[in-house]
């Protein structure tokens, strides 16, 4: 059993039943035995009940939103107008890329053959999802899985179960085979065991670095086919010619948006020398207007972390930080009162080897370094093991395109941090993972390519070469 609990008030909410390993096994079967049913399915039926989900998640919008907002304590129209809206755009998106999987290619390769090339699904994936955005990151899982003809067991993070629970059941709504998407609930041992069964055919995890490390390793013995979205620690380059108000609105959101608990939060703030001083007052400025408070209220920002443990994790960065000879300039200290809250804070004068500079903290808290060259500010932006996300901030487009194309990363954002569409993949590389969320490309991680070569010519008409 997991006590769920609200991290805006630290009081519990309700206590939801963990799977165990035979509840795993039975959902696994059960895929199992939709997939063979789903995989047949035309493009267009599996279309339609992903276009039919999400009018459900529409329909269902306040309910989903409420556990949501109760679970992860985050400000309701970040829930109601960002996330949940994202969500059902996503699935309207992997219906319509359902019906363009096909059709890749077609000729006479060789010969007397006629080839085809057509996109088959793979089977049953285990999906493994983290808290931060749980209905969002259920959609990137299941959605272009579904869509490619796939079946799905989705294992949701234990402290957020309730929306990934409630989307399964929509699937059955809408018309998907029985088990089609199935969910389980638990922590690791309970997303090991997924990783582990033999009937998952591919492994797709949203987490920490760490996680995606032990998955893969889980994932060996059955030579399983393995998808990775891990940590960041995304860098924001500021030249001296960027428009610091914009830079520093743009920054500021990028670091304290879901209380900075994202995985391409702009963390890492490096600013040309000549600039230092405007950028850091202009930053300043922009944290202290970020406000904290009651997920409910209409004029909150940000809520609180997701946990209580997770607070003293991003105070003790801070702490050591400052242990280490940085400096807090805005923030920095945990409040008094109840809730998980942590205040945007502002880190100076950290060293590039830092752990603060360097490993993700997933908080609201943004740590500035200056730089005094471009290539200067290209190494230090590759400079720690992640790669998901980045930003530049300057009016020299020339500029901004040659560091764009040295970065390390899945994404760079030129004068901005953070907006994603449906249509573009996400994914990182280095230690953020590898493979992509949203976009065709995603729809492709859940599919093969098969080879069909059909004889239409006589040998004798025959001339390819063939190896002795
Ligand atoms: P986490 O790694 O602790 O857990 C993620 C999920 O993996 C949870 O469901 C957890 O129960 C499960 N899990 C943990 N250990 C496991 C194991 N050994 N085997 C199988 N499953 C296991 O991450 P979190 O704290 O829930 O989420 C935050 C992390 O997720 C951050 O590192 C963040 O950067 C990352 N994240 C990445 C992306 C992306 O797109 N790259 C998006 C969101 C979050």
């Amino acid at each position: 059993m997991t006590a769920l609990v609200n991290p805006a008030s630290g009081v519990p909410l309700e206590n939801v039943p963990d799977s165990d390993v035979a509840d795993v096994a039975k959902a696994v079967a059960r895929a199992r035995v939709a997939f063979e049913q789903w995989r047949e399915a035309t493009p267009g039926e599996r279309a339609r009940v992903l276009l039919r989900v999400a009018d459900l998640v529409e329909r269902d919008a306040e309910e989903i939103t409420r556990l949501e907002v109760e679970e992860t304590g985050k400000p309701l129209p970040v829930m109601r107008d960002g996330e949940l809206t994202f969500a059902v755009d996503n699935l309207r998106f992997f219906a319509g890329a359902a019906r363009s999987l096909d059709g890749t290619g077609a000729g006479v390769l060789s010969a007397g053959y006629t080839s085809m090339l057509v996109r088959r699904p793979i089977g049953v994936v285990g999906s493994i999802a983290p808290w931060n955005f749980p209905l969002v990151m259920a959609v990137w899982k299941i959605g272009p899985a579904v869509a490619a003809g796939n079946a799905v067991v989705i294992k949701p993070a234990p402290q957020t179960p309730r929306s990934t629970l409630a989307l399964a059941r929509l699937f059955e709504e809408a018309g998907a085979p029985a088990g089609l998407v199935g969910a389980v609930t638990g922590g690791a041992s309970i997303g090991s065991a997924l990783v582990r069964d033999d009937g998952v055919d591919m492994v797709s995890v949203t987490g920490s670095t760490s996680t995606g490390r032990e998955v893969m390793r889980g994932a060996v013995d059955g030579l399983k086919r393995v998808h990775l979205e891990l940590g960041g620690k995304a860098p924001a380059i500021v030249f001296a010619d960027a428009d610091m108000s914009e830079m520093s609105g743009g920054v500021a959101l990028g670091a304290t948006y879901n209380t900075g608990q994202d995985c391409t939060a702009a963390t890492r703030v490096y600013v040309e020398e000549s600039a230092y001083k405007d950028a850091v007052a202009a930053l300043e400025d922009s944290l202290r207007r970020i406000r904290p408070g009651d997920p409910w209220a209409s004029d909150t920002d940000i809520g609180p972390l997701i946990s209580a443990a997770h607070r003293e994790r991003v105070a003790g960065f801070v702490e050591r930080a400052v242990s280490a000879g940085a400096r807090v300039a805005v923030g920095g200290s945990v409040p008094s009162g109840p809730g998980f809250y942590y205040p945007p804070t502002l880190v100076l004068d950290a060293a590039q080897d830092s752990e603060i500079v360097q490993d993700e903290l997933f908080g609201p808290v943004i740590v500035v370094v200056p730089f005094s060259s471009e290539d200067e500010a290209v190494r230090l932006a590759n400079d720690t093991r992640y790669g998901l996300a980045s930003s530049i901030w300057t009016r020299d487009v020339a500029r901004a395109l040659r560091v764009a194309h040295r970065l390390d990363v899945g994404v760079t954002w030129i004068n901005d941090h953070l907006p994603i569409a449906s249509e573009a993949p996400h994914g990182g590389v280095k230690g953020s993972g590898f493979g992509k969320d949203m976009s065709q490309e995603a729809v492709g991680e859940y599919s093969v390519t098969r080879h069909l070569m059909i004889k239409h010519a006589a040998p004798a008409a025959r001339d390819s070469f063939r190896p002795a």
